[in-house]
């Protein structure tokens, strides 16, 4: 009835102003929450399946909220990109891990180490000059660094997008795109990025031991990269059988739970150590 239609309508309502209202509470929450320090960095290593040894690691930011819990990045960064938090955001993830990189590397581990870097942020002048500044107050090498860039990203404004990541590669940074697969790069649009690294995207990996299609689609995309002389990582691989397809389809690296989950800093150490001597 009208009279029933109307209440859930109502009830919708609500639930979006209350959705909407605890969207605007966070963002202003997250203003503080680096100065709180309630933000964090874990890492998360890329196995070279050719070594078996960690050649670097995905840095990925983790907020514990005082009242919340733990937030996932998924429920905070896109209202961060809706503003500047993003940058201020990014800038603490950067820091935080040239810091535990020159750390790493005075324990004796030679280790890389990305971060990921949103749309919007890429194509920003002002983020461009800030990474450049951190990287010269710091011990650790632009060539340690590495710059996740979704292949989404990069279709905003492929242009600026090009733009950007030159000037980034200049800067001695190199430039891996993620999830890739998921977005709508021609090929002749690859080919003029500079980049160094593709990461194929979990919804293609996790199957494709077992559905043919999936299976197709990596083993392409593997020789696809290698034609183009990038190095290619393989994201989301939970199971053994899962690493033992990609080792098979000549894979670069593999990331996932089966290898490790994301850890803090002196975890990571702890696991580099041990594999270093293993
Ligand atoms: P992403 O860049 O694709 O990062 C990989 C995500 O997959 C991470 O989720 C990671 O913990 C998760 N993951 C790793 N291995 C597995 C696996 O075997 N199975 C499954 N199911 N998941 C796996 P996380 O840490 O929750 O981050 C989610 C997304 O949030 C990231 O996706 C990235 O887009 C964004 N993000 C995280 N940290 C940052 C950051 O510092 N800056 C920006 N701009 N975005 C970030
Ligand atoms: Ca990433
Ligand atoms: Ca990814
Ligand atoms: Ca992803």
């Amino acid at each position: 009835t009208a009279l029933a239609n109307d209440k859930v309508w109502h009830m919708h309502e609500a639930a979006e102003q209350d959705l909407l209202e605890q969207q605007v509470s966070l963002m202003g929450e997250l203003a503080n929450a680096i100065e709180n320090h309630e933000l964090e960095v874990h890492y998360q290593p890329k196995l070279d399946l050719m070594t078996d040894r960690i050649a670097s690691v995905e840095a990925l930011v983790r907020w514990h909220h005082p009242t919340r819990g733990y937030l996932s990045p998924d429920s905070f960064i896109p209202l961060a990109e809706k503003n500047d938090h993003i940058a201020d955001m990014t800038l603490f993830v950067l820091q935080r891990t040239l810091r535990d990189l020159a750390q790493w590397h005075g324990a004796g581990i030679e280790v890389k180490a990305a971060v990921n870097i949103s749309a919007r942020l890429l194509i920003s002048p002002a983020f461009f000059d800030a990474v450049g500044a951190a990287l010269q107050v710091s011990d650790t090498s632009a060539s340690d660094l590495i710059f996740e860039v979704t292949e989404s990203a990069t279709m905003a404004d492929p242009a600026a997008a090009l733009r950007a990541l030159e000037g980034y590669r200049r800067m001695g940074i190199m430039i891996s795109l993620d999830d890739y697969g998921t977005g709508q790069s021609t090929l002749t649009y690859l080919k003029t990025l500079p980049l160094g690294e593709l990461k194929i995207d979990r919804s293609f990996v996790e199957n494709a031991h077992e559905d043919s299609s999936d299976a197709l689609l990596v083993r392409s995309t593997v020789n696809l990269a290698h034609a183009l002389g990038l190095q290619v990582v393989a994201e989301g691989i939970e199971t053994v059988e899962c690493l033992d397809f990609l080792r098979e389809v000549g894979c670069d690296l593999a990331q996932g739970y089966f290898v490790s989950r994301p850890l803090p800093a002196s975890e990571l150490l702890t696991l580099c150590l041990s594999n270093s001597t293993s």
